[in-house]
């Protein structure tokens, strides 16, 4: 009989169009759980659900921008409609630009802090009552290597990375009573969109000497699966190639 570790388990996944965060519901697809699908690229959402779904899995797809509260509340209330509860909160959506300060728009500076920061707030703010009223979750937030140090042109960014671990583990305090779990993996250089998006012109490392997706997922589904007496509260990961 295949012994499924999240069987029954129902997993929310912003950023869930592309790399960390597609691959996170791929993994916990594979070990069981239910995964609802959520980032503003709708088609790639529905192409990955269809992916699941041949495979057996149970998955569907609710497009939302989360620096919009009320798409990330619809998208809680998908999740909770279709299946009942919410055992995981993936809060992966995320990107910065890599440029010096100055020459960022004050457009640019809001919509780093708005996805980076506000999404991780409202993504947890959506879910914390399904949680509290089952007295269990999981809430992880993907923070950066930008949430322990400081870089030259990911200012904003970097800032707003500190924010997401100094909020998770602040509402660790508030929310730990109620049997929640707040989790934030820090990872260094990942290789996925997010460099190119960020606007790197030539990253100083190989794509496979980067550290993959499919890693992060995989210690994501530790977070989960740790004993529930205890709590990763954060991680740094690094790949070799990467000098810290
Ligand atoms: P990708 O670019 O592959 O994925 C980013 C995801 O965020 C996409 O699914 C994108 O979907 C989604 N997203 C962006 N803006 C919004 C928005 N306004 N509303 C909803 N979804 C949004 O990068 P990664 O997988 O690498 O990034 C995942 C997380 O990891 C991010 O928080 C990133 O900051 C962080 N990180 C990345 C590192 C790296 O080196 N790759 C290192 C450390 C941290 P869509 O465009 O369809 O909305």
């Amino acid at each position: 009989m295949e012994n499924k570790k999240l069987k029954d388990y129902v997993t929310v996944i912003t950023g869930a169009s592309s790399g960390m965060g597609d691959a996170i519901a791929r993994r916990f697809a594979e070990e069981g759980s239910r995964v609802v699908l959520s980032a503003r690229r709708a088609e790639r959402l529905e192409t990955l659900a269809g992916e699941l779904k041949g495979k057996g899995h149970e998955a569907f797809a609710v497009p939302a921008d989360v620096t919009d509260f009320s798409q990330v509340q619809n998208l809680v209330k998908e999740a909770v409609d279709a299946f009942g509860r919410i055992d995981v909160m993936v809060n992966a959506a995320g990107f910065g630009y890599l440029k010096p300060f100055e020459e960022n728009t004050v457009e640019e500076i809001d919509l780093q802090i708005d996805v980076n920061v506000k999404g991780v707030c409202y993504g947890s703010k959506a879910v914390l009552d399904v949680m509290k009223k089952q007295g269990a979750g999981n809430i992880i937030n993907i923070g950066s290597i930008a949430s322990v140090r400081h870089f030259a042109d990911f200012a904003v960014y970097s800032g707003a990375k500190h924010a997401v671990l100094g909020f998770s583990k602040s509402l660790y305090e508030e929310v730990r009573k109620f049997g929640i779990r707040i989790n934030v993996l820090c990872p260094a250089a990942v290789n996925t969109e997010f460099l190119d998006v960020a606007g790197y012109k030539d990253p100083p490392w190989k794509p496979e000497e980067m550290i993959q997706a499919e890693d992060i997922a995989e210690l994501a589904l530790t977070c989960v699966t740790l004993p529930k007496n205890i709590q990763l509260e954060s991680m740094v990961i690094w790949p070799l190639a990467q000098e810290t």
